[in-house]
């Protein structure tokens, strides 16, 4: 684990990257501005969590960090004893931690709840949709530490390395690290209420759009030629072929529009 500053003090603010060893793009994010080191109105501490990982460019060395919290010092997993030292870095921070995925290029926001923190940071960052996962954050970092989640992109990609790099700087503008004012948009807020499993295949197919509603009887995804359909409408998230290991994603419903807030400071 690698941790930063900008500026001096006791830093209430941290922007978390590479909780996944196979997303660079919030590594990128965090050495532009160790580059760039611009002047902060609060310090802000910048985290590269799972070194190794990165390193190896795979997702995890023995398990996903991004269900390992809140963790154990005598874990026998790297990921299990990192989760206890991330969550000791960053206590008493508000995370702001960047992930990308196979499933979706535009950037969307991730939140264990519709904290009055998301009310007001989610519409003032450049992105398309909120996701609540409710009952679904076993493990996650926001289940220990208080934490917005940005999906920046595609992994690998340039673009979401240049997304990543633009939501973080919207994320401290809006807690007031750095000055200026941020622009606030209508954004929708997607419940998760259940996961899509995947049973064991060589080929899997995906037929619809994430965040576009499935309708009942649609079929949706496929393992080895055999098609899956809708019981009952859904907003599929996070759902792609082969971004998970058994799930092909999840299934949400479309519960509110978070209003834009009135004042961007
Ligand atoms: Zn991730």
């Amino acid at each position: 684990m690698r941790v930063a500053q900008l500026g001096s003090g006791t830093p209430e603010i941290a922007v978390v990257a590479g909780i996944h060893g196979d997303e660079p793009c919030g590594v990128r994010a965090i050495e532009r501005l160790l580059d760039d080191r611009p002047a902060v109105e609060r310090p802000v501490k910048l985290v590269v969590a799972n070194e190794e990982a990165l390193e190896r460019q795979v997702r995890y060395v023995d398990e996903d960090l991004n269900r390992a919290f809140p963790g154990d010092p005598d874990a026998t997993t790297h990921e299990g004893r990192l989760a206890d030292r991330l969550v000791e870095e960053l206590d008493g921070c508000l995370a702001f931690s960047m992930h990308s995925t196979q499933s979706h290029a535009e950037p969307f926001a991730i939140v264990n709840g519709v904290s009055e923190i998301a009310t007001d940071i989610c519409p003032q960052l450049p992105v398309s949709a909120v996701v609540e996962t409710s009952t679904f954050s076993q493990g996650r970092l926001f289940s220990s530490i208080d934490t917005v989640e940005v999906e920046c992109g595609m992994q690998g990609t340039e673009t979401a390395a240049e997304n990543a790099d633009r939501l973080t700087r919207a994320f401290l503008t809006a807690v007031g690290a750095l000055p200026g004012d941020t622009v606030s948009r209508e954004l929708p807020i997607f419940r998760l209420t259940d996961v899509i499993p995947k049973t064991e295949a060589d080929t899997y197919e995906v037929f619809v759009e994430n965040f576009t509603e499935v309708d009942s009887g649609s079929p949706f995804a496929a393992a080895d030629g055999e098609t899956q359909v809708a019981d009952e409408p859904f907003y599929p998230v996070l759902m792609s072929p082969n971004g998970y290991r058994d799930v092909f994603g999840y299934a949400a419903e479309k519960v509110d529009v978070l209003p834009t807030s009135t004042a961007a400071d």
